[in-house]
């Protein structure tokens, strides 16, 4: 793996709403790549944040009867505390509403795709989804409503700024289908290139200032217009790095080469992978290198949302089960292509079979061998130890293919090369029975060199499970790497690792 920058972000959500457990699956993939990364020795750095000046922001104000700086202060601080439930890494966090760094980039992202002839006014009449902050055509709708959304779009008629995304049709396709605009999986890459294929229509990229409450970032020239809020959203990207007074961070990380990484929901896959792209081909700035895109969660079957009353808060589930439960889960049980379903018995039952019994006991009995049989000094390296071929190879192929996995955004993947390390470990514990070898040693007087093999190969296994397993569980490994670590020449006395959850039943009992 090359020295290169790599730079990730998150898409900014909506702070109309408390985070679900959809974004936290999100926040848990970036961080996870920014951790592997970092400790693969590449420069990081790991951007999230919140999008502010949406309509939605506004309407969900006005529904509360609260100001709008109100509810998006509030909400957004629920998404910046995220971070110690979920041991998140991030290096920055942007407000879009009131970061000093952005309201500059966008105008100046502005400025360059006008200078560049690609912004011109035009009245339009549309249907306009508030969920999705977007006009829908006919043609999108599922009986007349939104298909994300479920609802009816509204009218609206008015004079707004349009982009010529029509302009960049072909440069797009060239992109994206010669991999310099990467998008996993491959099956969103072809729904892109179907998109793009199919034709593209300049889109409207301001709003009423009127219509917005005056909410949003003033069209430069134009006070009556708010540039359109995924104009706005996207560029947090580049504004978080000074792009707008043209700061040295936006020449580290965006302009001056290495991967730029958007992970983002399968939902907002054209406006990163086609508005996006657009616009920065015609500001004359670089574009994201690698787009990977995640699918959704359901709740029992069905979608997340409000009106299903089944939106999951990842504080009160990090809260109950702790945060290495919870990564597990979104980390090992959400497949690359299509939806995961969550259910509480499936993170118990997942946590109790992987981390109480899988990960946890081994680690737990290779320390407790250790102090029984060795006085918890660890055994020097020996030679190559009969039986454990199997181990060996697991411990030695794990880095590799985490690498791999990760490369495609497959953290199911990813996590699979690590719990390789934890079966073949467990199976190589029961076929070598350190205790008879143990027991051979007190009443044959059998040499020692048998079981001082078996121990190191075995605390070999445990250290190098801490250290694949630092970018998905960051605290487990840190408890594992403890326990593995010799403090005056002895391991520290063997401790459960992870509590054990058994069948959680909150969710009927709510019911
Ligand atoms: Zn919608």
């Amino acid at each position: 793996m090359t020295r290169q920058q790599f730079y990730v972000t998150t898409a900014t959500p909506y702070v109309n709403a408390r985070p679900h457990l959809g974004f936290a699956l999100e926040i848990v993939q970036a961080d996870v790549l920014a951790r592997h990364r970092r400790r693969r020795g590449q420069p990081v750095r790991f951007l999230t944040g919140t999008d502010d000046n949406s309509l939605k922001n506004v309407q969900a104000a006005e529904a509360e009867g609260v100001a709008v700086p109100e509810l998006v202060d509030r909400n957004a601080n629920a998404f910046a505390a995220l971070r110690d439930l979920l041991g998140l890494s991030f290096d920055d966090f942007i407000r879009t509403s009131s970061d000093p760094r952005h309201r500059p980039g966008v105008e100046r992202l502005w400025l360059a795709c006008q200078a560049n002839g690609d912004l011109y006014r035009r009245r339009y009449e549309g249907l306009y989804c508030v969920g999705c902050e977007q006009f829908s055509t006919p043609a999108e709708l599922v009986d007349g409503r939104c298909p994300e959304h479920g609802v009816e779009p509204q009218p609206v008629a008015e004079q707004n700024w349009f982009f010529r995304l029509s302009r960049y049709q072909r440069r797009l396709g060239e992109l994206i289908e010669s991999g310099a605009l990467r998008v996993e999986p491959a099956s969103r890459r072809n729904e892109v290139l179907g998109f793009i294929a199919g034709g593209l229509e300049d889109f409207s990229v301001s709003r009423s200032a009127a219509r917005s409450r005056g909410w949003g970032i003033g069209v430069p020239g134009d006070p009556d217009q708010v540039v359109y809020v995924w104009f706005d959203a996207l560029a947090n990207y580049v504004t978080a790095l000074g792009y707008g007074t043209d700061a040295p961070d936006y020449h580290q990380w965006w302009a001056g080469g290495g991967r730029r990484v958007h992970v983002i929901g399968k939902g907002i896959l054209r406006f990163h992978t086609v508005y996006w792209p657009a616009l920065l081909l015609s500001a004359g700035v670089p574009l994201p290198t690698d787009i990977l895109v995640h699918d959704y969660l359901t709740v029992e079957g069905r979608k997340l949302s409000k009106s299903n009353g089944n939106v999951i808060d990842p504080v009160a589930l990090v809260g109950r089960f702790g945060t290495d439960a919870v990564r597990w889960w979104l980390l090992r049980e959400v497949p690359r292509v299509g939806d995961a379903d969550f259910t509480l018995e499936r993170l118990g039952t997942r946590s109790d079979d992987d981390l109480a019994n899988g990960l946890g006991n081994l680690v737990n009995r290779v320390v407790s061998m250790v102090h029984r049989y060795r006085d918890g000094q660890v055994p020097g390296d020996g030679p190559a130890a009969e039986g454990a071929e199997r181990l060996v190879a697991a411990c030695r192929r794990a880095p590799g293919l985490v690498d791999e996995a990760l490369e495609d955004g497959d953290f199911r993947r990813a996590t699979a090369a690590v719990w390789a390390i934890v079966e073949e470990g467990n199976r190589y514990v029961e076929a070598v029975r350190p205790w008879e070898l143990a027991r051979a040693e007190r009443s044959d007087g059998a040499p020692p060199e048998r079981l001082d093999v078996a121990l190191g190969v075995l605390v070999g296994a445990c250290r190098r499970l801490a250290e694949e397993l630092a970018p998905f569980l960051p605290e487990a490994a840190a408890r594992i790497a403890a326990q593995c670590t010799a403090v005056s020449g002895r391991l520290p006395a063997p401790e459960p690792l992870f509590p054990r959850i058994g069948r959680p039943t909150l969710e009927r009992a709510a019911r």
